[in-house]
Formats: structure tokens, C-alpha cells, sequence
């Protein structure tokens, strides 16, 4: 009985680890499409930016009173699909 060579092991492993971040930015893209959105970080999700005594507030400027920003993957999807 002999052992694999370190070669086979090491090449085995490399592709492990490509199959492994294959399937994390497939599950990544596939929440983006899911859920585009996340917080907002100016304004916590929110969409005001307070004054002091959070009284009074205006839009968050960042995001528009929207509370939210765009993810990157969703961004990147949706440059992908408006250049088709
Ligand atoms: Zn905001």
C-alpha cells in the first residue's frame, strides 16, 4: 500500500478549494439576486439623517431617504445585464 503522491494530494486540494469558492460566489450572486439590498451605512437603514435631538430629519443624503444601498454583486449583475 502505498501513499499518493504529494503531488495528487496538493492538486486534489487546489480543486476543493476552487469548487469551494465556486460555490460561495454562486451562493453569493444568487442572495444578490434575492436580496439586492442591504442597509444603508450612513443611516442604519433608516433613511433620515437627524438632527441632534432625532426631532427632525431630512433624507439621508447617501441614500436618498431610501434607507438602502444597492450590494456590490447586485450592482454587478445589473451592469451585466444592461450591456447585453
Ligand atoms: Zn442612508
Amino acid at each position: 500500500m502505498s501513499a499518493p503522491p504529494l503531488v495528487a494530494l496538493v492538486t486534489a486540494g487546489s480543486v476543493l478549494l476552487l469548487a469551494a469558492l465556486v460555490a460561495l460566489a454562486v451562493g453569493y450572486v444568487l442572495a444578490c439576486r434575492i436580496w439586492p439590498y442591504a442597509n444603508c451605512p450612513r443611516c442604519h437603514g433608516s433613511g433620515k439623517s437627524g438632527s441632534p435631538t432625532r426631532k427632525r430629519f431630512r433624507n439621508c443624503p447617501r441614500c436618498q431617504g431610501t434607507g438602502r444601498r444597492i450590494r456590490l454583486g447586485r450592482r454587478l449583475l445589473d451592469r451585466r445585464h444592461s450591456n447585453r
